[in-house]
């Protein structure tokens, strides 16, 4: 049955509208904070005001998003009824050049969210001084009580709805929580079929069969392996046996975990959302990744004892890796946080409350807008690489992607060290002062 007739038959399932509430009540669980990540992006992005005394006027301009688009849009299931779903597009700012930032698929998506998402993309790429703005988007829904056919038609609607907005001049989506290459062809899929060619550099994180650039896939937890390496070497850590704890075992939790591994650190916690894991003597990862898939969760995993979640993130360790959701590491556990370096792969694990208390105990935080700016860098990469339509080796994207990463954990810790501030606060001076330039440049139209 097409959606036409089930539009004209079908009253709104009810069974669905109780479930949809009851996955947003989980979905805030799991956050494991209540305060709106769109105030806390604003927040920090004020300290950094204060410090640069920026202009008042480019205060105001870079304190909002530029655009919010907010699309309803029905998606036929596979029982042939239907379900009307939210999905956000948010651009931050584009003074420095096209819109970028990931899809984000979750029930506990909301604008407030998308809105500090898109805000922390904008100084990412500043940061790393990729020519991109910032933007985000996202869908409430459960991917993981929606059949592959339904996400496919959820995609392709979604990429329909925003597709008024990206395109590889203005705003170019890429994978984030529970999307993957998958999501994304189906959205260059989309819009190449609108357009009546194909469009590859509308999304990066493509599979490599149609544009996708080598290396993309882990590039997230690369760029934070860099990261930590020169952290390391700035606190004259030894990374050899060093204890590492990571929170979430998705794209950047898993990558990261494997890079500490191969360079001899212990990873000794790590957690999906069900439950964390936990083997002082270091977890076999291949075992953890076989466990994983059989049954779905990490818990149980052979030769390791079960921990919470809260827990993982106050095990003893030299480094602590958040790479899930936002708002874990907050006012009431910061100061159980026993690691030398709490390196962000997620965005806006930390609460700026927390990242006082971090401070003040002499914990070194890595900033998500530096530590995680990796997947973005190597999105940079696809995009140039489908413009040029000229395809660069892994080695290639491996050493372009240290370089960068490397040069922008300098500029941040030499900022840092001028202004006696912390690696976040020297991120955002970085990055707010190379927007506010860009836009004082352009000037205000008309
Ligand atoms: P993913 O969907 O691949 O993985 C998320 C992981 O977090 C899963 O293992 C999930 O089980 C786990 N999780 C969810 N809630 C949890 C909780 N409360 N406690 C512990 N684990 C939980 O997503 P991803 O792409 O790895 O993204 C993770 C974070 O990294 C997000 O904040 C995202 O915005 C950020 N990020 C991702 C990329 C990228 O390239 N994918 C780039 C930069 C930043």
């Amino acid at each position: 049955m097409g959606v036409g007739p089930a539009l004209l038959l079908f009253p709104p399932a009810s069974g669905g509208v109780t479930r949809e509430d009851e996955l947003v009540t989980k979905g805030s669980e799991i956050q494991g904070s209540s305060e709106s990540p769109f105030a806390m992006a604003q927040a920090q992005f004020d300290f950094a005001a204060d410090k640069l005394r920026l202009n008042p006027n480019v205060r105001g301009v870079l304190r909002e998003p530029r655009r919010e688009l907010t699309v309803h849009f029905p998606v036929e299931l596979d029982d042939g009824s239907m379900e009307v779903f939210t999905g956000y597009r948010i651009q931050h700012k584009l003074a420095r050049g096209p819109a970028k930032g990931g899809i984000r698929y979750h029930p506990a998506v909301t604008l407030d969210e998308i809105k500090a998402l898109a805000m922390w993309m904008t100084w990412k790429c500043a940061v790393v001084k990729i020519p991109y703005g910032g933007a985000k988007g996202g869908v409430i829904c459960n991917p993981k009580t929606l059949s592959l056919r339904e996400l496919e038609r959820l995609t392709r609607r979604y990429a329909t709805e925003i597709s008024v907005l990206i395109g590889p001049e203005s705003d170019i989506p890429a994978p984030d929580v529970n999307t993957n290459a998958q999501t994304m062809a189906w959205i260059m899929d989309t819009i190449s079929m609108h357009q009546g060619y194909s469009v590859p550099g509308v999304v990066t994180g493509k599979p490599l069969s149609i544009g996708g650039s080598e290396g993309r896939a882990d590039a997230t937890g690369r760029g934070a392996v860099y990261c930590i390496q020169e952290a390391a070497k700035a606190l004259k850590l030894e990374l050899r046996d060093a204890r590492v704890a990571v929170q979430g075992f998705g794209n950047v939790g898993e990558a990261t975990a494997r890079f500490l591994q191969e360079l001899g650190c212990k990873i000794i916690a790590l957690s999906d959302s069900s439950g964390g894991i936990f083997r002082a003597e270091g977890i076999d990862l291949s075992l953890a990744r076989r466990h994983k898939q059989e049954t779905g969760s990490l818990g149980g995993a052979p030769r390791t004892e079960r921990i919470s979640n809260e827990d993982l993130l106050e095990v003893e360790c030299e480094v602590l890796v958040p790479a899930a959701l936002e708002g874990v590491i907050i006012a009431r556990n910061a100061d159980r946080v026993r690691a030398r370096i709490v390196a962000e792969g997620a965005n806006g694990p930390t609460t700026p409350d927390a990242d006082a208390i971090l401070s003040a105990k002499g914990i070194m935080v890595i900033p998500d807008i530096l530590c995680n700016a990796g997947g973005v860098t190597v999105s940079y990469f696809e995009w140039v690489q489908d413009r040029e339509e000229f395809f660069w080796t892994l080695e290639e994207i491996g050493a372009r992607l240290r370089r960068i990463m490397t040069r922008a954990f300098d500029d941040t810790l030499r900022v840092a060290r001028e202004h006696d501030v912390d690696l976040r606060m020297a991120a955002y001076m970085l990055a707010v002062g190379r927007v506010a330039e860009a836009t004082l440049t352009r000037g205000i139209y008309p």
